[in-house]
């Protein structure tokens, strides 16, 4: 009894939709990760080392007391996020020019009449209706609406 219901939970769970697109953006992510990992490292790392003299730079390494500081391989990592975030970015942009998602402001602040949380982009109190500055811009269609 208890199982059967479980199992109809699960079947309506992973038919939803919901799952697949979170799989689907995961597997794509992870996968677009070590492409740019890749590219950070074995193209851009090398690059920067060959121009440095060194022949990788995940090896370029800065002595300290005993030890050493594994400058090159942060550098890797420093360059691989930016060149993510950079993409991210772009990508985000494009889909918003192109109005393929609807990107909302995320997060609430205090409407100054009331005390109520309201959308951080809202215009208008849903609580007691004044007008209020948006405190970051919501998408240009919204005046329209
Ligand atoms: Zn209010």
């Amino acid at each position: 009894m208890f199982i059967k219901k479980y199992l109809e939970e699960f079947r309506l769970f992973a038919t939803s939709g919901n799952m697949f697109d979170l799989a689907l953006g995961v597997i794509i992510g992870a996968a677009f990760s070590t492409v740019v990992d890749s590219l950070s490292t074995d193209i851009i790392g090398d690059f920067i080392a060959a121009l440095g003299g060194v022949p990788d730079m995940s090896g370029l390494t800065v002595p300290f007391l005993k030890g050493q500081i594994h400058v090159g391989k942060f550098l890797n990592t420093l360059i691989g996020f930016l060149i993510k975030a950079a993409v991210l970015f772009g990508l985000v942009k494009i889909i918003m020019k192109l109005k393929l998602a609807n990107f909302r402001a995320q997060g609430s602040r205090e409407c100054p009449y009331c005390r109520e949380f309201i959308p951080v982009d809202a215009i208008k109190c849903k609580h007691c209706t004044a007008d209020v500055k948006a405190v970051i811009d919501g998408d240009e269609g919204a005046d329209e609406r």
